[in-house]
C-alpha cells in the first residue's frame, strides 16, 4: 500500500518536476526513482517478498537516489529536503528490530551529507533551470507539501482502519475462544459426572456379587467352590480397583477428593501392601521383598488409605510389567522437623523399563506406554497420573529412574507427622513373628434381641446384608422402597435402619426426611446409617447434614458392617461371649426330603451352602414354561430346540438337587444330539412326568419352609 501511494506521489512529482523546469540529471533521476518503485511494487505485490522490497526502496531510493535527487534538483532551494525527511520516515515504517535502526542510521547520514554538500560544496549542487527561483521553489515545495502528507496521511489511515479491524477480529476471536473454553469445561465437566455416574453404577451390583461371594467363602466347606470363590474375590476386587480408579481420577479432577489424615502403624501398612501384592509376585514367580529402615518411626499421622494406595500402584505396576527379577519396595526417611519426617518410598524392578522419550509421558492420564507390546497387559494408563496427583497433593514429589529393557525405579517422597517415634524393626522379622495364618471368618458379637431394618431397592442387597449378619443371629427386616420403609418404622422399633441413598421414587434422604416427622415415633432415636454406593464428595459430611447418623459405603464387608452395628446397637442386646469356634454346619432351615425327586444335600451344596438362596433357587424355577416348550419342540419335531432345552434343564435340576429330573434331561439331551428318535419317542412322555413331578416336590418343599409372612429366614 505505501509503495502503490509512493509511486503515485512520485508520479505526480516527475510531471510536476518537468512542468518546472528542473535538471536534465534531475528529470533523469526522476524517472529511474520511479521505475525503482515500480520493480519495489512488483517485488513486494507481485512476488510478495515483502522484506526484499523493503530492502531495496530503503537503500536505492531513501539511500541513494533522494541524495542525487537533492543534488540534481536544487538542494535545499527545491522540494528535497522534505523528500528526504519521508525516506527517513520509511525505515520506520517498514522494517522491523535491528535492520529498522540500522537502515535509518544509513539513511540520516546520507541525508545529512546532502546538507554538508549544500553548505561546503554549493556548486555541485544543481539549481532549477528558470527565471523565477522563487516560483520555482514555491511550486515543487507545495507539490511535495501536498504529496508527502497525503502518502504517510494515507498510510496512517490504512494502519489504523486495519487495526481497528483486527481489533474486531479479535474481539469475535475471543468470543469464540470463551464460548469454546466454556463447552470444554461443560463437556469435561459432563465426561467427569459420567465417569462418576458409570462408577457408581458399576459399584453397585460388584457389592452384591463380592457380598455374596464372602458369603460362599464364610460358609461353603467344598475345596472346589472355596476356590472359585477366591478366583471371584480376587477378579472381582481388581474390577472394583479398576472403578475406583476411575473414581478417584474424576473426584482429583473436578478438586473434590479429600485427604483424610489419621494416626496408623507403618508395620500395619507394610503388611497390608505385602499382602495385597505377595499373590501376584508369587504367581510370576517374582521375588518381592520390603525393606524398611529399622528406625523408622513405628506410627505416622497421615492419609493411610492414600499413602497404600500409591505405594500399591507402584508395587501393582513394577510386578505387571516384570517378566522375571524382583520387585523390591524399601522405606527410609529422614527428619525434616521435630514431629515431621520425609517418608521416602522406593519401588524398584528388574522389569521392562521405559525408554526417555517415554518417561516424559508417564504421568498423563489414560496414557499407556508401548500399548502393543503391553497389550496383554491389563490397566487403565490412570495409576501413575493418580499416584503422581496424590503425592502433590500429600506436598510430596514422585520421580523415576529407568533404562529399558533393566528395570525401573519409582521415588516417592511424602511429608509424615510422626505420632510415635518407637522403632518400627525390620518387617521382614516382625512378619515371620506375627501369626503365619488368618483366622477364618468369626462373627464378632451376637445379638438375637436386636431388630434391624435394611431398606433398598435392589434385593440382592438386602440379601447380602442378612448373609453376612447371618450368624450375629440379629432379627432383620427388609423394605424395598422408601414408602415400604415408612410404613415399617410407623409400626416398629428398630436399634438400627441401613438405609439406601439412591433408590428409584423416594430416595433415601427424602425418606429420612418424612421418617423424622412422624410423630411419636418408635424410632425417633434409632440410629439411621446411609448406604452409598456413591462415596464422592464429602460423604461424611453430606449424609450427616442430611440426618444421617453415619454411612457406609458399597461393597458392604462384612467387617465394617459388624464394626457398624457394634458402635450402634444398644450395649444390654450385645453378646460377645459364645462359642462362635465351632465349625459345625448351621441348622437347617428345611425338612429332611422325603421326596426322591429332591436331593436337598446335593441342592444345598451346588447353591455354596446357602439355604436361603436354594430357596429362592426353587422358587425361581419356573418348570412349567420349559415343560410346555418341550412338549411344542416334540410335537413340532423341533429337534434342535429340544436338545438346547434339555441341556438347560440338566443344569438348572442340577442345581437345586434335582437329580432324577437332571439324569433324565441328560439322557434325553443325548439320544437327541445322537439323533436317536425312537428312543426320544418312548421316553419323552415319561420325562415330562419326572418333570411335573419335581415342579409339585417344589412347591410343597416351598410351603414347607415358609412362614405364613413369605419369609422364614
Ligand atoms: P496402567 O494401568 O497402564 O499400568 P499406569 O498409569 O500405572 O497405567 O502406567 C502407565 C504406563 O507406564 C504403563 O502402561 C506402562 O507402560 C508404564 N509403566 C508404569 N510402571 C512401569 C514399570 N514399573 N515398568 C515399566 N513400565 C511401567
Amino acid at each position: 500500500m505505501l509503495i502503490s501511494i509512493s509511486l503515485i506521489g512520485c508520479l505526480a512529482s516527475v510531471i510536476i518536476s518537468i512542468f518546472i523546469g528542473i535538471s536534465l540529471a534531475g528529470t533523469i533521476l526522476n524517472l529511474i526513482t520511479t521505475a525503482v518503485l515500480f520493480l519495489t511494487f512488483y517485488i513486494s505485490v507481485i512476488k510478495k517478498r515483502k522484506k526484499a522490497a523493503s530492502y531495496l526502496i530503503s537503500i536505492a531510493i531513501s539511500t541513494i537516489l533522494f541524495p542525487l535527487l537533492f543534488l540534481t534538483n536544487g538542494g535545499i532551494f527545491s522540494g528535497m529536503p522534505i523528500w528526504l525527511t519521508f525516506g527517513l520516515i520509511f525505515p520506520w515504517m517498514i522494517l522491523n528490530g535491528k535492520s529498522c535502526y540500522i537502515m535509518f542510521a544509513i539513511n540520516i547520514t546520507a541525508a545529512l551529507s546532502c546538507f554538508v554538500i549544500q553548505i561546503f560544496f554549493p556548486d555541485l549542487v544543481l539549481k532549477p533551470e528558470t527565471n523565477n527561483l522563487i516560483v520555482t521553489i514555491s511550486v515543487d515545495m507545495a507539490q511535495v507539501l501536498i504529496i508527502v502528507p497525503f502518502i504517510i496521511g494515507t498510510a496512517i489511515k490504512y494502519h489504523n482502519a486495519a487495526y481497528e479491524q483486527q481489533l474486531i477480529k479479535n474481539e469475535i476471536q475471543e468470543k469464540k475462544l470463551f464460548e469454546a473454553i466454556k463447552e470444554a469445561d461443560r463437556a469435561n465437566e459432563a465426561k467427569t459426572s459420567y465417569l462418576a455416574s458409570m462408577s457408581h453404577e458399576i459399584r453397585t451390583p460388584i457389592n452384591a456379587v463380592l457380598g455374596m461371594d464372602e458369603m460362599i467363602i464364610r460358609e461353603s466347606r467344598d475345596e472346589n467352590i472355596l476356590s472359585y470363590a477366591e478366583n471371584i474375590q480376587s477378579a472381582g476386587q481388581s474390577l472394583l480397583s479398576v472403578v475406583n480408579d476411575v473414581l478417584d481420577f474424576s473426584k482429583i479432577e473436578t478438586g473434590k477428593l479429600e485427604l483424610i489424615p489419621s494416626e496408623y502403624s507403618v508395620q500395619q501398612l507394610m503388611n497390608d501392601c505385602w499382602n495385597m501384592i505377595i499373590m501376584r509376585a508369587e504367581k510370576k514367580n517374582l521375588l518381592l521383598e520390603i525393606r524398611n529402615s529399622p528406625d523408622l518411626p513405628s506410627r505416622l499421622r497421615g492419609d493411610e488409605a492414600r499413602v497404600r494406595q500409591i505405594i500399591i500402584n507402584l508395587l501393582t505396576n513394577g510386578v505387571k510389567y516384570t517378566s522375571a527379577g524382583s520387585v523390591i519396595m524399601t522405606l527410609s526417611f529422614r527428619y525434616t522437623g521435630k514431629k515431621e519426617i520425609m517418608l521416602r518410598i522406593s519401588v524398584r524392578d528388574t522389569g521392562m523399563g521405559i525408554s526417555p522419550e517415554n518417561q516424559k509421558n508417564l504421568f498423563d492420564s489414560f496414557r499407556r506406554i508401548d500399548e502393543i507390546n503391553n497389550r496383554n497387559i491389563e490397566g487403565t494408563g490412570l495409576g501413575l497420573s493418580i499416584t503422581k496427583q496424590l503425592t502433590q497433593m500429600m506436598n510430596g514429589t514422585i520421580s523415576v529412574h529407568s533404562i529399558l529393557g533393566s528395570g525401573s525405579e519409582f521415588i516417592v517422597e511424602i511429608p509424615q507427622e510422626v505420632v510415635s517415634e518407637q522403632p518400627v524393626g525390620v518387617f521382614s522379622e516382625n512378619r515371620r513373628q506375627a501369626t503365619a495364618e488368618k483366622p477364618k471368618y468369626h462373627e464378632r458379637f451376637q445379638a438375637p434381641d436386636a431388630r434391624i431394618l435394611v431398606v433398598d431397592d435392589v434385593k440382592l442387597n438386602t440379601d447380602v446384608i442378612k448373609g453376612l449378619l447371618k450368624k450375629t443371629k440379629v432379627q432383620i427386616d427388609t423394605a424395598y422402597s422408601g414408602r415400604e420403609c415408612l410404613g415399617l418404622v410407623r409400626k416398629n422399633a428398630y436399634n438400627i435402619i441401613f438405609m439406601d441413598h439412591l433408590m428409584p421414587e423416594m430416595d433415601g434422604i427424602e425418606t429420612l426426611k418424612i421418617m423424622q416427622k412422624i410423630p411419636d415415633s418408635p424410632n425417633s432415636s434409632t440410629p439411621v446409617i446411609a448406604l452409598t454406593a456413591n462415596a464422592m464428595l464429602g460423604a461424611r459430611e453430606k449424609y450427616e447434614s442430611s440426618g444421617f447418623t453415619d454411612y457406609l459405603a458399597k461393597p458392604i464387608q462384612g467387617d465394617q458392617l459388624e464394626v457398624m452395628m457394634l458402635k450402634y446397637l444398644p450395649e444390654a442386646l450385645i453378646k460377645t461371649n459364645f462359642d462362635n469356634t465351632s465349625d459345625a454346619p448351621q441348622d437347617g432351615l428345611f425338612t429332611q426330603s422325603e421326596l426322591p425327586e429332591l436331593d436337598h444335600a446335593a441342592g444345598l451344596e451346588y447353591c455354596c451352602g446357602d439355604e436361603e438362596l436354594y430357596l429362592r433357587m426353587l422358587g425361581m424355577l419356573e418348570l412349567e414354561p420349559k415343560l410346555h416348550q418341550l412338549e411344542s419342540a416334540f410335537r413340532d419335531a423341533d429337534w434342535k430346540t429340544y436338545e438346547r432345552l434339555c441341556c438347560s434343564l440338566k443344569s438348572t435340576s442340577m442345581t437345586i438337587g434335582a437329580m432324577r429330573l437332571a439324569d433324565a434331561a441328560k439322557q434325553m439331551e443325548q439320544n437327541t444330539h445322537s439323533g436317536r428318535l425312537a428312543e426320544i419317542r418312548a421316553m419323552h412322555s415319561e420325562f415330562i412326568a419326572i418333570g411335573r413331578g419335581l415342579k409339585k416336590a417344589a412347591g410343597n418343599y416351598i410351603n414347607s419352609n415358609t412362614s405364613s409372612e413369605g419369609e422364614k429366614y
